[in-house]
This record gives structure tokens, sequence and C-alpha cells, in this order.
């Protein structure tokens, strides 16, 4: 069933040679051929440096094509890509290196001399965001490896850091089986072929940009609309050029800002996409107003790619995450036992998508990934009579206040449809009598909403125990980089508001 080099073979066979693989405003387009030559090359310098199938190749650098380039250049090598965030201080980056020990480190040039200490096994390389750098130089002189390096199902093609919002980052062992597997699931589920055009306004450091749009774009052959990063003035422009869009909810809400959102405007994209962080109701039936278009909701993570999405034909359920996808196996649990539909529990997957563990961790592994291959997410969640799923909150998000159980998700949604309210996070607290008080973080869309406006419209709604004890308003709530509100900050913030 799979081929000696699992995912290189199929990435390179799909898009003709002289197609366009990626266009760039203000810089020459991309030829398919052009970024497996450029691929190669980078495989070539790769193994001169001593890169060996399994070494790890970490890289910490400006999104570019030659960043493209040399994830697959690392994978033809026989390497393991390790993509690190480029926000990540140097602190952060040495513990990355030291679990990982790569062969191979490309930086960018300014932090090259912060990062040799950092990896004294290493060889280093500098890749600037303008494609320039020692990697692009080395590999310029250099012939296009001729044949990837065989790799099975189960070797590792990357090794991705999860967020670690509570306690060491993880390394994520994803195979090529894993990478393979969910991107051509992916590429049916949603229709992609040699004539899609792609707008990738997303980072290629995290699962998102690196293997769902990049590898989906790929594995169909289409063309990409390269953007650095998200600009909503580049996206409006490129609507008309363009035929899909995958984006975090926050692209959508800054989209719906823009005056040059309209339907017309959209009226050459065939698929939005929505992921990494829920999407509001509000969000997708504003953006449906605007566009005509129902923005399609999915649902994955860093261990295990993607695991369920909204139908492409059939009904896209604002608020749901859909179905799981074909071969991935999905139930919700609580105390060790299956619940019964429509009952929340943590969810829990299986599949060729699910990773290999965390790196150097095996008791971590352990706890989370079951023997028999059901990993437990630590998403809580629920699934309806007809089997769409809905994310109610991270296990360690939910609230428990004198003895209940109170999901974040239930809360945010009554607030959220209170009039003149944007959006809001629930949180717990410490509290001297309750153990944890509910706590909501309120974004207005006007000054003149106040926190006894959004109480007094909570009473009817919600049981007392789930009412907010303090509701505190704010401008906006805090963000990582791919939109997903930072609830652990939201609680150091606010972790004394009960102290007598
Ligand atoms: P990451 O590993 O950084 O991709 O984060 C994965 C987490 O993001 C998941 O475990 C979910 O908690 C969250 N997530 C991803 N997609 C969605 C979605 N569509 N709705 C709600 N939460 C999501």
């Amino acid at each position: 069933m799979y081929d000696a080099n699992h995912l290189m073979t199929r990435l390179a066979g799909a898009g003709g040679r002289d197609r366009v693989f990626a266009s760039r405003p203000g810089l020459e387009e991309m030829s398919y051929g052009t970024l497996f030559d450029g691929a190669g090359r980078i495989a070539t310098v790769l193994a001169a440096a001593g890169l060996r199938p399994g070494d790890r190749v970490a890289a910490q650098v400006g999104k570019s094509l030659e960043a493209v380039q040399l994830y697959l250049g690392t994978v033809m090598a026989g390497g393991v890509f390790l993509p690190l965030n480029s926000a990540y201080t140097a602190s952060e980056v040495a513990y990355f290196l030291a679990d990982a020990t790569p062969r191979v480190v490309v930086c960018d040039p300014g932090q090259a001399d912060a990062i040799v200490p950092l990896a004294p096994e290493a060889r280093v390389l500098t890749l600037a965001a303008d494609g320039e750098g020692s990697l692009t130089d080395a590999a310029a002189g250099l012939p296009p490896m001729e044949e990837a390096v065989p790799r099975g199902a189960n070797d590792l093609a990357a090794i991705l850091y999860t967020s670690g919002t509570t306690g060491r980052s993880k390394g994520a062992m994803l195979s090529h089986e894993n990478l393979a597997s969910n991107s051509l699931v992916l590429r049916d589920l949603w229709r992609f072929t040699p004539d899609d055009v792609l707008i990738h306004a997303l980072p290629i450091f995290h699962t998102h940009g690196l293997f769902v749009a990049t590898n989906v774009a790929l594995l169909s052959g289409c063309a990409l609309h390269f953007l650095p990063h998200f600009d909503a003035d580049a996206i409006i422009d490129a609507l008309p050029f363009s035929t899909v869009l995958m984006g975090v909810p926050t692209f959508y809400t800054r989209l719906l800002d823009h005056p040059g959102l309209t339907r017309e405007a959209a009226g050459n994209m065939r698929l939005f996409i929505s992921g990494s962080a829920p999407l509001l109701v509000d969000t997708h039936e504003k953006w449906q107003a605007r566009t005509g278009h129902r923005i399609l909701e999915r649902y994955g993570m860093t261990e295990t790619n993607m695991n369920t999405s909204n139908p492409y034909e059939g009904e896209r359920r604002p608020g749901t995450v859909g179905l799981p996808l074909p071969g991935v196996d999905l139930r919700v649990m609580d105390a060790g036992l299956e619940v019964k539909r429509g009952e929340i529990g943590v969810i829990e997957v299986r599949g060729p998508n699910v990773f290999r563990g965390y790196w150097n961790m095996p008791g971590k592994t352990a706890e989370e990934l079951r023997p028999d291959g059901w990993f437990k997410t630590g998403d809580q969640g629920v699934v309806d009579a007809d089997g769409y799923v809905t994310i109610v909150g991270r296990e360690k998000d939910m609230v428990i206040t004198g003895g209940f159980n109170v999901y974040p998700k239930e809360v945010e949604t009554v607030i959220d449809s209170v009039p003149g309210v944007h959006e809001s996070a629930v949180i717990g607290v410490p509290h001297p009598d309750l153990g944890e008080a509910v706590v909501a973080i309120v974004v207005a869309d006007s000054p003149t909403v106040k926190e006894g406006d959004v109480a007094a419209a909570l009473t009817g709604d919600l049981a007392g125990f789930k009412r907010p004890k303090r509701i505190v308003m704010c401008s906006d709530l805090p963000r990582n980089t791919m939109g997903k509100v930072q609830k652990k900050a939201l609680r150091d913030d606010h972790a004394g508001l009960f102290e007598s």
C-alpha cells in the first residue's frame, strides 16, 4: 500500500514541473519544478552536512518558499523536520535544541551568533525571510538529490513541539504515514484539484500552515498564493484570483472588518476553511450574510493532524467541528467509559493520523496514548445524534465551582449572544468558599456596555452555579499566533480576584 518513501513520493508526484506552485506579491512565480529542484539541492547540502536518516533538522526561520524547500529537502534526505516558532526566545530555543539534538540547525542570519553556542554538535546554516543565507548559497552550487532516501510509513518525518501552556513543551513525533494519510483524506474531502489557488497566509512552523495547507496543496498539484503573514488588504486583493482560504478564526473576524469583503469579491472562491481555535457562530453567520459562503470548520491538533471536518457537501453546522474524518475513530470518554451521544466527556481519537508519541517522554506518551492506539486529546466535547462533534473546551480549562462542573463554552455561548457583546472567555479563579469561581472576561462592541448589563442578561439563561461570580470588561482577549485565547494568561492575571 505504501511507497518506500511514503510522504515525498506522494508530495513530489502531483504537480507537473511547469505548473505554478506559488505566487508571491512582488516576486516571481515559482514552478513545481523549481520547488523540487531547490528542495533536492537542500537535501544534498544536508546529506553533505552529515545528516543520516532519522536525524533532526531544526529550523527557526521566517516564512519563505525556501523554508518550504527546506522542509521538503529534509524529508527527501531522510531527516526529521523540526520547525520552531519564530517568536521563541534564545532560552526557549535552547531547550528545544538540547531536547531534540538536531544534526543541522537553520536560523535567521541575525540569530546565528546566539544559536551556535546552543547547538555545539550541530551544523548551523542560515536562511533569511527573503530566501538569502548560507543554506541557499551552499545549495546553489550543488546538484539536486536524485532519489529521496527511502523511508517507511512508520519512520518520522517531523517533530512539532506543542505550544505547552502547562509544563514543558512536548515534541510530537509525526510519521510519514501520519502526514501523508491525513493530507490525502483532506485533499479528497475538500475536493482539491490542480485548478485550485489556495491563499496561504498562515505561519509554516505550525501543523495548520505546514501540513494542512502546504501538504494538501502539494498533493493536489494546485497553486498557492503565498503571503508572508496575515494581511487583510492582501487577502481581499487575492480573492478574485483564488479559490480557497484556510485561516484561523481571527482571519475571518478581521476580514469582516474590511469594507472590501463583498459577495462580488468572493465570487471566484469555492471554499473558506477555519480551524485551530473555535469559530464563533456569529462570525459564521456574518460571513454567510456578507459573502454567501458558509465557512467550513474543522478540528485537529499537533499530535493528531486533523480529526474532524464539517462536510463539503451537506450541512455545515456553525458551532460544531463536523464529523470524524474517513479512517478516524472518535469517542467521548468519562471516568474510563464511553459516554452516550449528547453527553460531555474527553474526546479520544484513533487512526493513521495519530502521532507516534512524545519525543524523549515515554512517561507522557504512556499517559496520553493508550496501547490500543486511542489518544486522549484533552479536549472536552459532545457528539450529537447526527454525529456532529462540538468542542466545549480543554479538560484543564473546565471550572469546578462548589463541586459543580462548568464548561466554559456553554457560558461563553450565552454571554456572546447578549446584545452588545463581541466575545468572551470564561475561566476558573481561586475562590475561598467555592474552590474556583466562574469569571467571565468580556469584550463589548462599545464602552457603553457594562458588567451589570451582561450580568442582568444572563439570569434567565444559565443555572446559578454557571453564572459568573465576576464579569471583567476588557478591550481584547490575549491570543497566540494561531488565534487561540490564552486562558492560562487570563487565569494568571485574575488569580487574586477573590483574595480577601
Ligand atoms: P494545536 O496543537 O496548537 O494545533 O492546538 C490544538 C488544539 O486547538 C485542540 O486540541 C483544540 O483544543 C483546539 N482547536 C483546534 N481546532 C479547533 C476548533 N475548530 N474548535 C475548537 N478548538 C479547536
